[in-house]
């Protein structure tokens, strides 16, 4: 399995997850041109794209799906709330999904969970295949423990680290603005993601990579120095932190799965 965070935050979400030849991009919040850069860059066509998986309907996650799924004949896998806002003209690439359960797309089972965010039928994803398991939720107020679940037995965890409480409440945000970002259908601050992976112990994630932080309200340094305190705290360092860029395509993870079959041919 191999994974790319493309961008990420409130200008434009995009990720990309590919398994045996399944590729799937997850949001598409970044304008056209620069999700087919990013594909070509990764070496996938939008054309050979088995799906765009969206999370809720916000334009930092949506902005470009219709026309890219229109354009390149993608279907669009996302909650009927969100789909409803999308305005598809074919609605044959409409593929609507519920939380709980589980739908297969190529050599990936596509596990959709709710998460609560100000928005229809919000959704996070957990992605399994043969050659890894990972799980993306950003843009939820808090984690549930029906979220949290989902956060188990993981190679590679997206999680929203969004924001520092201090930087939310001394910064520039108007006062509605802050009350809707740590409110329970906003965003999660950097504790709040912490939490979640230290409840899952040891059944905890391997990696994760720290998502959607606000540009105004956190930085990578506070972003990973708490998570960081707090995952220490619980006995969890072993744990691989690393965080998403806004705008720039600056990680890519790997299962080692394949590495560790050719082993025997070479011992
Ligand atoms: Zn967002
Ligand atoms: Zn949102």
């Amino acid at each position: 399995m191999n994974i790319w965070s493309f961008a990420s935050g409130s200008d434009g979400n995009c990720y990309l997850v590919e398994s045996e030849g399944t590729a799937l991009l997850v949001e598409s919040g970044r304008p056209y041109v620069q999700i087919r850069d990013f594909l070509e860059a990764a070496g996938i066509e939008p054309d050979c794209l088995s799906g765009i998986l969206l999370t809720h309907a916000h334009g930092d996650h949506c902005r470009s799906a219709r026309y890219l799924s229109e354009t390149h004949r993608v279907p669009i896998y996302a909650s009927r709330g969100t789909l409803g806002a999308l305005w598809l003209q074919d609605v044959s690439l409409a593929r609507p999904i519920e939380s709980g359960k589980t739908y297969p797309v190529g050599q990936m089972d596509v596990k959709p969970f709710a998460v609560p965010h100000d928005c229809r039928e919000p959704l996070g994803f957990r992605l399994e295949a043969g050659s890894g398991r990972a799980a993306i939720a950003t843009d939820l107020g808090w984690v549930p423990h029906s979220v949290a679940r989902q956060f188990r037995d993981l190679d590679l965890l997206i999680l929203e680290a969004n924001y520092d409480p201090h930087l939310l409440h001394t910064g520039t945000y108007p006062y509605f603005l802050k009350q809707r970002v740590a409110g329970t259908y906003g965003h999660l601050s950097n504790a709040a993601a912490a939490e979640a992976i230290a409840v899952c112990g040891e059944r905890g994630p391997r990696a994760v990579w720290l998502a959607h932080l606000s540009e105004q309200n956190n930085s990578q340094k506070h972003a990973l120095q708490t998570v960081s305190r707090i995952l220490r705290r619980h006995g969890l360092s072993h744990v691989a932190l690393k965080t998403t860029h806004h705008r720039r395509s600056n990680l890519r993870w790997t299962s080692n799965v394949a590495r560790e079959r050719q082993l025997p041919l070479f011992g």
